[in-house]
């Protein structure tokens, strides 16, 4: 009998070893199809491979990469299979893919999605050159919904890394199965054991120091006398303690593994799974009024994680991991739902006034920079807060409606909490019968565009006009330019509508003889990798001269990525086109921008326009602002002056233009030819 179970036990320990394995290839496997759709699903990578290909941008963003943890190969082949460009442990090789990864490389491939549009990362277990590796490859295809590539099959990202020795002892111990090893593959069709690629061939026989730990316990029993019913027993008890630790052993594994599937990576954080669990079970016995749910969701990470890289992204979310959990107390839970999204519940007759505070202490906490090995990183967050309400909320309701509050913070400004309420749900249903009928305007061209008078300072002179979208004036419902264009950005609706009000401006102001031409970009456009060349098409296609043209960037775009905003600035400037900071003094901005992004424009919000005539400070921001710029040649516009007094103190703080309805209502075009016309006689106050 003891013989019996001495090997059952042996097999059950085996069982749960071996699914241990089988769990941490699986895990790794998918780990770098994680790594490769960060890096293959990017606009930037899109906007450097099509073209002309960057070759510093891949060896910086990719090739030294492969001297880091998370792949030590990095390649990249075109739509015929050609490899064009190698990279391994941190150097360019001059190999093909098929000469590292041999013919498998190309099967692998050619699972890939065969269109130029569909994203899809597949990942395999794979011989290399250097022994055994995870390997993944992916299209380098846009994650911006609505771009397209401009070729008709993608480039495709190969990473792999390669189960070194330290990979395997690291593995071993991640996944607690002792001295794992790695042999070659069992020639038997049902040998136990096997490591093998997505096409079920064996690569590897995987062996582990056995723990046989039935045979021990077997051992202790005849290593004390047969025939003593005392000694027996006395020999039982180790066997029965060995039963015991086994037992709790594999309990324990199967704890891991359930905890496993719990717990986020990166962070070591419970994840969404649990957060889902967590809330089943406390909804199955709701207490209205005692359940708070909390969303976080940080501003600026992307840009973070494009400035520098990937990495430097994850030891953020680590870092701003652990300060979330010194932040709350330990009733707490807190979970990371993945990407920069992290989740708080809190339970009792004071959640919602805790929930509040940790809201602020979030806020205040992520205001000082990161240091992440030198580089410096700053982030921001938006918060919802949902309370429950009733005894009859679903788990993805309440989700839901924590997330539609954080969305809410995020589009009234970012950089604060909201608090769910259900005139939330209205506004969203409203804003998607916008996003409707705003696509039907857009496709019918009936969006108007109006257009206001900047006027020179001291002259009063009109040097220029803005464009200002408008929604059709014979519409039932009438929608302010800042909702439907907060609408045309959430529905990838922006780029067309930019494009049609940048080509009705061009053709309506080509005629006003040497008047300047202010037109809005929405920072979400930066990420449009064809934004320059449209711009310089559409100018082109109405023969409207590009060093009249100016575009306005509101202060959303400082907080994104940086390089590739100056990038883009920069081939602005390269065509001729002026750039302006637009409402300065509303947030992030400071005079440093003007001279970090060659801004040849600033215009100076009205709110802080309004600030000047009541508050000494307010003036001093402003005078000094006006110095700077001016000292780096770049003009500065005052807007929203509504009166004689604003326009008196702007000039005395140095503004060189002037907007605002005092000089102006944006207007018709046949208004503002009128007003050309009567120059310099009194300006007309026309309205729209
Ligand atoms: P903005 O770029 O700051 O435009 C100036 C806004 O201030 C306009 O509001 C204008 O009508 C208003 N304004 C001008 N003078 C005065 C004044 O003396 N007093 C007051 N109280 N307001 C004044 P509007 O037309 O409602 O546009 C709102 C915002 O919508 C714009 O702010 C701009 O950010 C955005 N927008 C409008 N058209 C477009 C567009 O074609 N593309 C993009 N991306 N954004 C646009
Ligand atoms: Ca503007
Ligand atoms: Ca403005």
């Amino acid at each position: 009998m003891l013989e019996g179970i001495s090997t059952s036990v042996d097999d059950l320990e085996n069982k749960k070893t071996w699914q241990a394995v089988q769990s941490a290839f699986s895990s790794e496997t998918e780990l770098i199809s994680n790594i490769i759709t960060d890096n293959a699903h990017w606009d930037d990578a899109v906007a450097e491979l099509y073209g002309e290909i960057s070759e510093a941008w891949i060896n910086q963003t990719w090739g030294l990469s492969t001297n880091d943890v998370n792949y030590d190969a990095a390649y990249i082949i075109d739509a015929n299979g050609n490899t064009l460009a190698g990279y391994r442990g941190g150097k360019t090789v001059e190999d093909t893919v098929t000469t590292y990864y041999g013919s498998t490389i190309t099967k692998l491939v050619s699972e890939l999605p065969q269109d130029n549009f569909t994203f899809k990362a597949v990942s395999t277990l794979i011989r290399t050159q250097d022994g055994l590796a995870f390997v993944a490859v992916a299209p380098v295809l846009p994650y911006t919904e609505g771009l397209v590539i401009p070729a008709t099959k993608p480039v495709v990202l190969v990473f792999s890394r390669n189960i070194s020795a330290d990979q395997l002892a690291r593995i071993s111990k991640q996944y607690v199965v002792d001295r794992l090893a790695l042999g070659p593959p069992d020639v038997r069709q049902d040998a136990n054991y096997q490591l093998r690629d997505r096409w079920g061939n064996s690569l590897a026989t995987a062996t582990w120091e056995p723990q046989h730990l039935g045979y021990a316990a077997r051992k202790a029993y005849f290593w004390s006398s047969i025939n003593s019913i005392l000694a027996l027993l006395a020999a039982m008890l180790p066997v029965l303690l060995y039963l015991g630790h086994i037992l709790a052993k594999s309990k324990q594994r199967e704890l891991e593994a359930s905890e496993a599937a719990r717990r986020d990576n990166l962070s070591a954080l419970p994840n969404r799974l649990y957060l889902n669990e967590l809330l089943e079970d406390r909804l199955k016995s709701p207490k209205p009024g005692e359940l708070v749910l909390l969303f976080v969701d940080l501003d600026g990470f992307k840009a973070v994680n494009d400035a520098y890289n990937h990495y430097t992204g994850d030891k953020l979310i680590v870092q701003i991991s652990i300060g979330f959990r010194k932040l709350v107390t330990a009733d707490v839970e807190l979970a990371r739902l993945g990407g920069d999204e992290f989740a708080m519940v809190l339970e009792g007759p004071t959640a919602l006034p805790r929930a509040r505070q940790i809201a602020v202490d979030i806020l205040h906490y992520l205001k000082a920079p990161f240091d992440l090995d030198g580089r410096i990183a700053s982030v921001g967050a938006s918060i919802g807060i949902a309370l429950l309400e009733s005894q009859c909320v679903e788990p993805s309701e309440f989700m839901r409606q924590a997330d539609i509050a954080m969305y809410h913070a995020k589009s009234n400004g970012r950089g604060r909490f909201v608090e769910f309420d259900h005139s939330m749900d209205a506004k969203r249903v409203e804003n998607l019968a916008i996003a409707d009928e705003l696509q039907n305007i857009l496709a019918q061209k009936l969006l108007e565009v109006a257009y206001q008078p900047l006027v020179d300072a001291k002259t009063f002179r009109v040097v220029g006009v803005e464009a200002l979208a408008r929604w059709p004036k014979n519409h039932a419902r009438k929608v302010t330019p800042d909702r439907f264009i907060a609408v045309a950005e959430e529905h990838g609706l922006i780029d067309d509508l930019a494009a049609l009000v940048l080509r009705r401006a061009c053709e309506d102001a080509k005629p006003w003889s040497d008047l300047r031409l202010s037109v809005n970009i929405s920072p979400i456009q930066i990420n449009n990798c064809k934004l320059v060349s449209d711009i310089a098409r559409i100018a082109a296609e109405s023969a409207f001269p590009l060093d009249r043209l100016e575009l306005e960037f509101t202060e959303r775009i400082l907080i994104q990525d940086a390089a590739r905003t100056r990038n883009v600035i920069q081939q602005l400037h390269d065509h001729g086109i002026k750039i302006a900071l637009d409402d300065f003094g509303t947030g992030y901005a400071s005079v440093g921008y003007l001279r970090d992004y060659n801004f040849d424009v600033v215009k100076l919000d009205r709110s802080l326009v309004k600030r000047v005539a009541t508050d000494v400070a307010s003036m001093r921001i402003v005078q000094g602002t006006v110095l700077i710029a001016l000292g780096l040649s770049a003009n500065v516009v005052a807007e929203g002056i509504e009166c004689e007094e604003e326009v008196q103190l702007m000039r005395l703080a140095g503004c060189n233009v002037m907007q605002g309805y005092y000089f102006g209502r944006p207007q018709s075009p046949q208004e503002i030819e009128a007003m050309i016309d009567s120059q310099p006689r009194q300006l007309s106050h026309g309205t729209v």
